[in-house]
């Protein structure tokens, strides 16, 4: 069984919640930067504070609030039986952060999973869910965020040879076998 896995996705292209039962599936930690940092935000932490701005415009938070973040999550010893990153790398400057930081840790990424769904659908889903950055400004932001500098992500894993793409504009369960048997060997 594939136990470190990296799952990549535009906004709204389920990777939080396939990657929550994925996780909990293969009981491994879900690491979910994107959680972490609504969490600091409603807590008005230091880190909270930094990032508020950048999440309600859709953009990227700077890369040196989230590298240490990473590090401390993967050191945890809950992340020593497997994880799943779920909204990092996202950009190819975190992704070869995250390559020197686990040839550190002696550990590797064992497949990076690439779920596909068409922009209008991503558009649609965003709207219904009603997070407060599910505004269309915010969403256009974010999609363009993602075009720009977490696509590239893609061809940088593709390259490795680890990249697995889904097809995510399916029902939720089939989407989730669809993992389930991807993780098998
Ligand atoms: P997500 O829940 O993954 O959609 O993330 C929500 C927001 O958190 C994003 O729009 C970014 O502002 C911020 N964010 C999450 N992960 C990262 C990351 N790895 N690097 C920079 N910003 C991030």
């Amino acid at each position: 069984m594939k136990k470190k896995l990296i799952f990549l996705g535009a906004p709204g292209a389920g990777k939080g919640t396939q990657s929550e039962v994925l996780a909990g599936y293969l009981e491994i930690q879900h690491i979910s930067t994107g959680e972490i940092l609504r969490k600091a935000i409603a807590e008005k932490t230091e880190l909270g504070q930094k990032a508020q701005s950048y999440v309600d415009q859709g953009e990227l938070v700077p890369d040196e609030l989230i590298l240490d973040l990473i590090r401390e999550c993967l050191n945890k010893p809950s992340a020593h039986g497997g994880w799943i990153l779920d909204g990092f790398p996202r950009n190819v400057a975190q992704a070869s952060f995250l390559d020197q930081l686990l040839t550190e840790v002696k550990q590797t990424a064992e497949g990076v999973v690439n779920i596909e769904v068409p922009d209008e659908v991503l558009i649609e889903r965003l709207l219904a869910r009603g997070r407060k950055d599910d505004n269309l400004e915010t969403i256009t932001r974010r999609l363009k965020v993602y075009r720009e500098q977490t696509a590239p992500v893609i061809d940088y894993y593709r390259q490795q040879g680890k990249l697995h793409e889904i097809n995510g504009h399916r029902p939720l369960g089939e989407v989730t076998n669809s993992l389930k048997e991807m993780v098998k060997d």
